[in-house]
């Protein structure tokens, strides 16, 4: 499928003109694709907003700046406040975030989803019918194994992890190949390649370049949202039911700027992360490629995996002791990035300020996170060199070039969160899902408590940062709570 041709608002005359749908979806990422599929597919008139564009895959070079520019929220340039302050970055194109991640496929945890059902008290909740929406996603997306070996940098991993006895494994993605063909010729099983070609197919309308800045709200119903297109007209869409799916951070912002309250932007969650890059003898980078493997020795608290390691994220990743790590960008192709994430007890926060086109994020991070982040960098550290690389280069200001296990001590007294570069592309919570009204800001199936008619289906629903790669989790739950509308249309319980 193409980019779609279809303006909603092009067939009216007046200037702020009004159409209509019955159900609006708002986003087009993991939650809105999929969200869409199963409403249209079902028979019922869809229309999906997206704020940013389409852009077809191969149109831009992943993980490049010109990506940075077409498919990411302002650029990639993002952050939530704290001490340290922790960068984010979030998908804003057809197909959301989908487009653009590493494409690593976890499957929902099963204790996880038993500790959300219990904590949050979600309702009517079956850990194994959504084992079952999982199979599903995994073959929807074609998950799967790359063929052939894995790139060099991933065997990296896999050789330190290897050496020092440490579970690792190598993570599914998912990407269609053709027979016979190579690790780096798989075709990424986005939504614009999956879900969104499928919902348009059972006649959803699809229209990008629309943000949603505010759904009018009339008591205890959503009536209609208005929005603003990329050429500056304006437009109302009145719905039956509207599905908000803007993502972690952008759903509670439209929920609060259209005067929702509640439990709506309080709980972020996010898998904090710090990095490091690695100068191995011989040629590891793979400017194209991430690693596949990860490292789960101490999961869930602590995981280690590989970044995209282009030459300008190789020089990111020495910026924070440019002074003394400048020289080695020269290397890069000797050079990957690898992640240390953590399962994070600390919280943050959403708030849309009024006035402001975007909301203020801010992120604290607790004592134990501290020192699992520092804990974390020190292992990794020890995995490259068990790997064989020569030089570690940390991420963080004043991080001393490690060259074997005993500069490690170096590293540790040098470390401080506070100067280090964490980051997160995992961002998770913000109206959580469950019947605790003190906690959770919609019911067991998405429905923002207190309201009859205006609903959640994306990332914000997960009670927590799941601890694992959190889109297959995030499209599983979104199945499940399509599909419990679609039975509650049938037999009326959604209509106030
Ligand atoms: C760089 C990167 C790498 C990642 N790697 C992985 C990985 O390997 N494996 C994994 O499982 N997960 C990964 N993730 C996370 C995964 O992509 C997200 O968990 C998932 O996409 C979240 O789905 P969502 O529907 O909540 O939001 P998104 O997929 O972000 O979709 C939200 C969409 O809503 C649109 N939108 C927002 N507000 C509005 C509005 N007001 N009006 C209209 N449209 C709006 C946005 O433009 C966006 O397109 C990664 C994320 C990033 C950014």
């Amino acid at each position: 499928m193409s980019a779609p041709g279809t303006d909603p608002f092009a067939a009216g005359t007046r200037s702020d003109p009004v159409i209509d749908a019955e159900v609006l979806v708002i986003g087009s990422g993991a939650g809105g694709a999929t969200t869409a599929v199963v409403l249209a597919e079902a028979g019922v008139d869809v229309l999906v907003l997206e704020e940013g564009t389409w852009v077809d895959q191969g149109e831009v070079t992943p993980y490049s700046l010109d990506q940075m520019d077409h498919q990411y929220r302002s650029g990639g340039v993002t952050v939530a406040f704290g001490l340290p302050s922790v960068a984010y970055t979030e998908g804003r194109c057809a197909g959301g975030g989908t487009e653009v991640n590493s494409g690593l496929y976890r499957r929902p945890p099963v204790d996880v989803l038993e500790r959300w059902r219990h904590d949050a008290r979600i309702v009517d909740f079956d850990p194994d019918h959504l084992a079952g929406l999982a199979d599903r996603v995994e073959a929807d997306l074609s998950v799967g194994p790359v063929p052939g070996a894995p790139t060099a940098a991933s065997e990296a991993l896999r050789r330190g992890a290897e050496r020092l006895g440490w579970i690792h494994d190598e993570i599914p993605r998912w990407m269609a190949y053709a027979p016979g063909a190579n690790a780096d010729e798989g075709v990424r099983q986005s939504m614009t390649r999956t879900y969104l070609p499928r919902a348009v197919a059972a006649g959803a309308r699809l229209a990008t370049g629309c943000r949603v800045d505010r759904i009018e709200m009339q008591g205890r119903r959503a009536r209609r949202a208005w929005v603003t297109l990329d050429d500056g007209r304006r437009g109302c869409v009145r719905f039956r039911h509207v599905f908000v799916c803007g993502g972690a951070i952008q759903t509670p912002a439209l929920l609060q700027r259209s005067g929702v309250r509640g439990n709506i932007g309080s709980n972020l969650a996010v898998h904090p992360t710090v990095k490091l890059a690695a100068r191995f003898p011989e040629h590891i980078n793979d400017p194209t490629e991430v690693p596949v493997h990860q490292v789960k020795e101490f999961a869930p608290d602590l995981s280690f995996g590989g970044s995209a390691s282009n030459p300008g994220l190789v020089a990111l990743a020495l910026t924070d002791q440019w002074a003394t790590f400048a020289p080695a960008v020269r290397d890069w192709e000797r050079m990957s990035v690898y992640y240390a994430a953590i399962t994070s007890e600390g919280r943050g926060s959403v708030r849309s300020i009024p006035g402001f086109r975007d909301p203020v994020v801010t992120y604290r991070l607790s004592g134990s996170d501290r020192e699992l982040l520092r804990s974390g960098l020190a292992r990794l550290a020890l995995l490259a060199l068990t790997a064989g690389a020569d030089t570690v280069f940390p991420s963080f200001r004043g991080a001393p070039a490690v060259h074997d296990r005993a500069d490690l001590a170096d590293m540790n007294a040098a470390w401080s969160a506070a100067r280090a570069s964490v980051m997160t592309v995992h961002l998770c919570s913000t109206v959580p899902m469950g019947e605790d009204r003190a906690t959770c800001g919609a019911n067991s199936f998405g429905r923002v408590h207190g309201y009859r008619n205006l609903w959640v289906n994306d990332a914000s629903l997960l009670p927590s940062a799941p601890g694992v790669n959190p889109q297959g989790t995030v499209m599983a739950f979104a199945l499940r709570n399509a599909e419990i509308f679609l039975a509650d249309e049938a037999n009326g319980a959604t209509r106030g």
